[in-house]
């Protein structure tokens, strides 16, 4: 339950047009409008339910955000949580606006550690909730970071939030999913979605270029992890929702056949990418899982960011590293798709403990419940008819590798390895090989990577995948 009265959250959202509608449609032309806030049936057999209820995309985003917050907060105090940059770039602006409209509002800037921006992690987490007043409604003023710790911290205090975005740069603003690093392991975990977003296409294109390339690079991960997502309805049978595939069919061609739109900040290119990414997080909401945009490319950024943290080390930024992972996942999966008589290869029985480390004991945790649903998939791999069966399912949702790296490419992205930095540097073939082949062991969902090693193009054709398509 909210703490507040969501009917009057309503009354402040309403315009003369959609007087009847219990929600305020912004100018962000969404298909999805009708549906916020709503619970509706889907073909996939669950009731998904939109939890946000107000979107605006627009340059007067942030006089809206005044307006309903002013409405909403009467009586009620909000803390405005922002670091250092998103403070200067928006954050300093939206709290002015808001006191100026009579808000109760506190603003809390979260400091630089040890000279590198903050991160979503438990330590910092803690920081927050020592530090940081407590509020009736939270307001993210950032990006990815700021914007999944305002998640946690207003979840664990049971309040709602608000997100104002900075960047076109991850595809969490929609999600109820908190993406962060626990006792060393990258995980995923429920909190509540934000209750409404803000966003200003100026603020958003201001955002420094590597950030919004970073955008594209999460949103272009949705073809092989949809791929994935099927890969485990079709051998395990597992939950799938065609539905929440198709939400981002119409917005996918407008930055995929126009990546020099993104880097030149064309306003439909940055508007499409923008929606794209809040679509993508909306389907992970609806359908409570990360699966519609997350599979064996995140596995690899998990890895990185996993590796770094573990060392002390700085880590590139999400969507560089996803991208990257998935031109490599696309190609693998034209690699295990061509196959015509696969031969079934077993996994690993243990983990690479040599390559965990001190990681090892959660990462050997996640890794047994794979192993024990792996057995099923030698059937398929063995059965030509069951395996030209799978070939023909997964082949159409697939977008080409050459693709993804020429979209990446033309709009300043990160499309080799040698292009991902870690702690600044730039990132070794080894260590890029050394992460694809053990990328699989962190989680226990399976992926192409998984597949790939079934099947002995991995590790076996690797080193002419990473030649042809991750090599400068
Ligand atoms: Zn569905
Ligand atoms: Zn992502």
């Amino acid at each position: 339950m909210l703490p507040f009265d969501i009917s009057l959250y309503s009354s402040a959202c309403q315009t003369k047009q959609d007087k009847n509608e219990k929600f305020y449609l912004s100018d962000f032309t969404m298909d999805l409008t009708p549906l916020l806030g709503t619970t509706f049936e889907c073909e996939c057999g669950k009731s998904h339910h939109i939890p946000t209820r107000y979107l605006h995309y627009g340059e007067n985003a942030l006089v809206k955000l005044a307006e309903v917050t002013a409405e909403l907060s009467s009586g009620k105090n909000c803390l405005l949580i922002a670091d250092t940059r998103t403070w200067e770039a928006a954050g300093e602006k939206v709290f002015q606006l808001l006191e100026s409209a009579g808000v109760d509002v506190t603003g809390f800037i979260l400091e630089d550690r040890d000279g590198e921006s903050p991160v979503a992690d438990d330590i910092t987490k803690e920081d927050l909730l020592r530090r940081a007043p407590q509020a009736d409604i939270y307001l993210a003023v950032g990006s990815g970071v700021i914007n999944d710790l305002v998640k946690w911290v207003s979840y664990l205090r049971k309040k709602p939030y608000f997100t104002i975005p900075t960047a076109a740069s991850m595809n969490g603003y929609g999600s109820a999913n908190v993406a962060a690093t626990v006792d060393g392991l990258k995980v995923l975990f429920h909190a509540d979605a934000c209750q409404a977003l803000f966003a200003v296409p100026t603020i958003i294109n201001n955002a420094p270029e590597e950030l919004t390339a970073s955008g594209l690079g999460d949103v272009l991960a949705k073809s092989v992890s949809s791929a994935d997502w099927k890969l485990n309805k079709i051998l395990f049978d597992d939950y799938y929702c065609q539905y929440s595939v198709d939400l981002l069919k119409d917005l996918e061609p407008v930055y995929l056949n126009n990546p020099g739109g993104v880097r030149r900040k064309d306003p439909e290119a940055l508007k499409a990418l923008f929606e794209a990414l809040l679509y993508s997080s909306i389907a992970m909401t609806i359908t409570g899982t990360s699966s519609p945009a997350s599979g064996g490319e995140h596995l690899i950024s998990h890895t990185l960011d996993m590796i770094a943290n573990r060392d002390g080390r700085s880590h590139d930024f999400h969507g560089r590293q996803v991208g990257v992972g998935s031109i490599l996942c696309a190609a693998l999966y034209e690699k295990v798709l061509e196959l015509d008589k696969p031969v079934f290869r077993a996994l690993p029985t243990t983990i690479n403990s040599g390559f965990w480390g001190s990681l090892s004991p959660v990462v050997e945790g996640e890794y047994g419940k794979k192993l024990e649903r792996v057995v099923e998939v030698a059937t398929f791999i063995e059965d030509p008819a069951k395996w030209q069966t799978l070939r023909e399912d997964i082949q159409p949702g697939l977008v080409a590798a050459s693709q993804l790296k020429n979209c990446l490419a033309k709009a300043g992205g990160a499309h080799c390895y040698q292009q991902i930095r870690a702690n600044g540097q730039p990132l070794s073939r080894k260590d890029f090989i050394n992460v694809v082949i053990n990328a699989n062991q962190m989680r226990s969902r399976f992926t192409i990577l998984d597949l790939a090693m079934l099947t002995g193009v991995l590790p076996d054709q690797l080193e002419e995948v990473v030649d042809t398509w991750l090599t400068r």
